[in-house]
């Protein structure tokens, strides 16, 4: 097996533009999709629901949650334990191959899982068509690899046999944040299952819909509906029983830094009947800097900024939201900041010229416009013009004071804050300066603080004259260390390691009397 990247759609072709807006507007008839709980072969609904509204237009229902709880749990659980022993004695190339036959199905339906992604999220069309090719590569890059790096080892000596060899660790929790649906749902599932263990998936109540379309691409790709569950619901009811349930042996969470540390708390404890010592996996925020050089190509910098700061209204955990610049090029790139803000297009995605859509909902609307009024005060720039119906947060600039919060807590929205510098190594200290440590960048012509950059700045992800965001599967595995997560790494070889353990077995083959060699 070869892995190769996906191809991201041309849209400034017609054709391509034509195909993405007929299927997004054709979802608008479907509207609310119900979205049930799916145990083993069992599909069932709650009574009562939690309902996500379009972000553009929140008179629209877009989906209606089924809320799963501790009894959907614990048939899921007996399920699993029943059929774990099949699937992980199957030869991994059989799961690799089926692996693979998700990606194709989830191509074949790549418009459809789109505009449900979109209208669940209000994220731009460009901006779903990557995280889309994000998960189709999770699930081949991860069917290869475990294909490749996975078999078993052998190193037989005269008279001693030894094998090495990975087994899968059980029934892995997957709970997954809403603001990569698509790509991060999709590869906490194929990891896990790629290798031979069983899933139980949780999407985020506000994306249901659209992993559960990913869902059904795995069951019809082949993938035993009886090895991976759909627990939808509340993170405080379901997410947290499948952290603390015995018989779960790894938490595969990515989400917010306080939900990740309560989980780490809540799955150290081990209870009466539990076997083993649970694995939690926790990829969280980030607050993360970027550094102009003196010498810096500005139209670098303000193409590598804005999307990096406002790309998907600044909700993703690579998102920009410090900005450290040289007092030389200061003035000349807020200048040239405050002017591409008051020039963003926003407004909803189904409009291709869009650049910022609205925000995911309500709560995060009403909490992004009570930040940028505690914050009025060190306005510098703000997107003038945006539709006043619909959740949306017009992208603003900041020069806050350096106790303030906007340095430390991560906002998730369009907020970005910019302060000055004397010289790069300042610059270094301050991007070093926090808790988080996912991503960061850095724009300069100068060889000298690239290399002290990438010696000296503490990421997971650092990017050189480029935007922050839109790490590519296998060419940028992703995640951060510190307060930002446990380093896993998504979409790079050690990956699949989270979910195996090592098993060795030794042999002495010396016999008295005879050796199995002269055997016939
Ligand atoms: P979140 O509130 O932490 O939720 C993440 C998931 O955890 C959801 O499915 C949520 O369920 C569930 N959950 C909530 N409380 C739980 C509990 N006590 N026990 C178990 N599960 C629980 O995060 P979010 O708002 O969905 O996503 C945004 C956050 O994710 C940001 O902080 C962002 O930086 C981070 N993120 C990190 C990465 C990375 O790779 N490092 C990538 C993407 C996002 P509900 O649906 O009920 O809330
Ligand atoms: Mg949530």
């Amino acid at each position: 097996m070869e892995f190769k990247n996906e191809t991201i759609r041309d849209f400034s072709i017609e054709k391509e533009r034509n195909a993405i807006r007929s299927a997004l507007n054709s979802i608008e008839k479907s509207l609310p999709f119900e979205i049930p709980i799916s145990i083993g072969r069992t599909e069932k609904f709650s009574a009562n629901r939690f309902v996500q509204k379009n972000p553009w237009s929140p008179e629209l229902v877009v989906s209606r949650v089924s809320y799963s709880n501790v009894h959907d749990l614990e048939e899921t659980i007996q399920i699993s334990k029943m059929n774990w022993g099949p699937w992980k004695e199957r030869p991994q190339q059989e799961r690799s191959t089926l692996l693979m036959k998700v990606a194709e199905r989830l191509v074949s339906k790549k418009d459809f899982i789109i505009s449900v992604c979109i209208w669940e999220t209000g994220k731009q069309i460009t901006e779903a068509e990557i995280e889309f090719a994000e998960a189709v590569d999770f699930c081949r890059y991860y069917a290869t690899i475990a294909n490749d790096q996975l078999s078993p080892k052998n190193i037989n000596l005269l008279g001693e046999d030894n094998l090495y060899y990975y087994q899968p660790k059980g029934i892995v929790s997957s709970i997954s944040p809403w603001n990569f649906p698509m790509a991060i749902f999709t590869g906490m599932c194929a990891a896990p299952l790629v290798v031979g263990n069983i899933v139980l998936a949780k999407p985020a109540e506000e994306t249901s819909a659209t992993a559960f379309e990913i869902t059904k691409c795995f069951w019809e790709a082949g993938i035993p509906k009886e090895v991976l569950h759909f627990l939808p619901g509340l993170g405080s009811e379901i997410g947290e029983a499948m952290v603390t349930h015995p018989e779960v042996a790894v938490v595969n969470f990515t989400g917010s830094r306080d939900v990740g540390l309560s989980i780490l708390k809540a799955a150290s404890l081990v209870s009466p009947k539990q076997r083993m010592i649970k694995k939690v996996i926790c990829e969280l925020g980030g607050k993360n800097a970027m550094i102009v050089d003196a010498d810096a190509d500005l139209d670098v910098a303000i193409q590598s900024i804005i999307p990096s700061a406002f790309g998907f209204q600044g909700q993703k955990c690579s998102a920009l939201s410090r900005l450290y610049v040289h007092n030389d090029c200061y003035n000349k790139l807020k200048e040239r900041l405050i002017a591409s803000l008051d020039g963003l297009l926003i407004g909803s995605p189904l409009d291709f010229a869009n650049r910022i859509g609205p925000v995911i909902h309500e709560e995060s609307y009403l909490r992004l416009l009570r930040l940028q009024k505690e914050n009025e005060k060190f306005l510098t720039g703000i997107t003038s013009l945006y539709p006043k119906e619909g959740f949306y947060v017009a992208p603003s600039l900041y020069e806050p004071p350096e106790d303030s919060e906007m340095w430390n807590s991560e906002f998730f929205g369009p907020i970005l804050a910019m302060q000055k510098i004397s010289t790069f190594a300042e610059g270094i200290q301050l991007a070093n300066n926090s808790d988080y440590a996912l991503t960061c960048g850095v724009i300069s012509r100068n060889p000298k603080h690239i290399l002290e950059a990438k010696l000296k700045i503490d990421v997971g992800n650092l990017y050189i004259n480029r935007g922050i965001t839109g790490a590519i599967v296998h060419r940028q595995p992703f995640g951060g260390g510190k307060l930002s997560g446990t380093g896993a790494k998504a979409g790079g070889p050690d990956y699949l390691h989270l979910f195996v353990e090592g098993k060795t077995f030794t042999e002495n083959t010396m016999r008295q009397g005879f050796s199995r060699d002269t055997l016939q």
